[in-house]
């Protein structure tokens, strides 16, 4: 994945007192934001899955007061909502630049201690990985520096057919219960939902004229959003099963060919299998071929816990549209006249991974825009 980081544009003081003097910029209503104490401005999110609800929390609790627009909200369920659907497994990500590992470094910390309280659906698990090839020099490997009782197994230990193998403790997080629980966190902590389709980020400047900070956290919504149009953008289908099971504390990863994972869902009483990343459907019915292969896949790499043909009442479909970007996800600062946007999305099958180190980046980037709004 890409980071991409412009420094923000801010101009001259003088710039910036003109522009803040000049209130109806492209038709919007009367309102002189100098005149509105600082405080009094809200952060305005657009998207409210796992980047901005993640990013709200942060904001919150450093005292910002933040408005979330979102035609999705926390417990929905809609195939486009991606966050509605993840595995979600913390696992370092191969390919990736320090500073994208870092980001993950972050959530990673931030993760382990909200596992503290089972109602965040965080939980501890421990993590057996295989790889079918050595490592390469940027493979997932650097990971062991975050992640806890990192050791190499010995041969005895996996299936011959393997080169290698890694077993260390990891983080699971269970959308189905840490959604909701962000959605309450924020709400508590005096943050405001508001459910809305925007088709643009102009209507939402119109929406919000006093505020000048905007995180746009749409994730796939920034390929048809008309004033952002990103054609990197791509819609990328994940079909899971969910396996009902008490064998549901140890996560199973085949790294290569048959990228394989078993997820589990303690407080679920389950595992998640997979997976599968397709361009070529959107469709939002099972592909019960998929889901077959799936099943087989999984049964090779775990059959202690997954039975060659599990019970089909055992048995439940996940389906969820992943917001991919070409080149890897935006992570950035822009000037549209007096405002900044921040931009973080298309995250593709990592959002949960990178989310808290995303919104503890975007906290220090709304902090420099900040600045440079109040000391004019
Ligand atoms: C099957 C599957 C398995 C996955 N497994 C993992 C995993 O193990 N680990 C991991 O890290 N990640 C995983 N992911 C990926 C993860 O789910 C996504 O990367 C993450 O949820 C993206 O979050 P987001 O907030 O960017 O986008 P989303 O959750 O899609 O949220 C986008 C938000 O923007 C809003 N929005 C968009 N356009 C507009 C508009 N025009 N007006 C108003 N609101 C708008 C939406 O309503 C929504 O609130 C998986 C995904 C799938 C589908």
């Amino acid at each position: 994945m890409i980071m991409q980081s412009t420094p923000v544009q801010l101009g001259t003081k003088d710039d910036r007192k003109a522009q803040l003097s000049i209130p109806a910029i492209m038709g919007e209503s009367a309102v002189d934001a100098s005149l509105i104490p600082f405080a009094q401005r809200p952060v305005i999110i657009l998207g409210a899955g796992i980047i901005g609800c993640a990013t709200a929390r942060q904001l919150l609790q450093q005292g910002f007061s933040v408005v979330l627009v979102a035609e999705f909200l926390p417990g929905d369920q809609d195939i486009y909502y991606a966050s509605a659907w993840a595995g979600a497994a913390w696992h370092a990500a191969g390919g990736i630049t320090p500073d994208q590992r870092y980001l993950q470094a972050v959530t990673h910390r931030v993760l382990l201690q909200m596992a503290q309280d089972p109602e965040s659906g965080v939980s501890v698990v421990d993590a057996r990985e295989y790889l079918e090839q050595p490592p390469a020099p940027d493979s997932a490997i650097w990971g062991r520096t975050v992640v806890s009782k990192f050791r190499e197994m010995d041969q005895t230990e996996y299936p011959s057919d393997f080169h290698c193998a890694w077993a260390y403790r990891t983080l699971v997080t269970d959308p189905t219960r840490h959604m909701p629980w962000l959605g309450r966190q924020i709400r508590a902590l005096g943050g405001q939902f508001v459910r809305h389709r925007v088709q643009s980020l102009q209507q939402l400047y119109e929406m919000y004229p006093e505020s000048r900070v905007f995180i746009n956290a749409s994730g796939l919504g920034s390929k048809t959003l008309t004033d952002v149009l990103d054609d990197r953008c791509f819609p990328e289908r994940g079909q899971n099963v969910f396996l009902r099971t008490d064998q549901c504390h140890t996560m199973y990863f085949r790294n290569g060919q048959e990228y394989t994972y078993v997820i589990p869902r303690p407080q679920s009483k389950g595992v998640i299998l997979g997976g599968v990343k397709q361009e070529d459907s959107l469709s939002p019915e099972v592909d019960l071929a998929i889901a077959r292969d799936e099943i087989a896949r999984a049964h090779r790499l775990a059959p202690h816990i997954v039975p060659a043909q599990p019970a089909e009442d055992a048995v439940r479909h996940i389906i969820g549209i992943r917001p991919s970007r070409r080149g890897g996800f935006r992570l950035d600062a822009t000037q549209a006249a007096t405002r900044t946007v921040l931009s973080a999305y298309g995250f593709g099958g990592g959002g949960y991974a990178f989310s808290y180190g995303i919104a503890d980046a975007l906290v220090k980037m709304v902090e420099q825009a900040e600045r440079a709004h109040v000391i004019v």
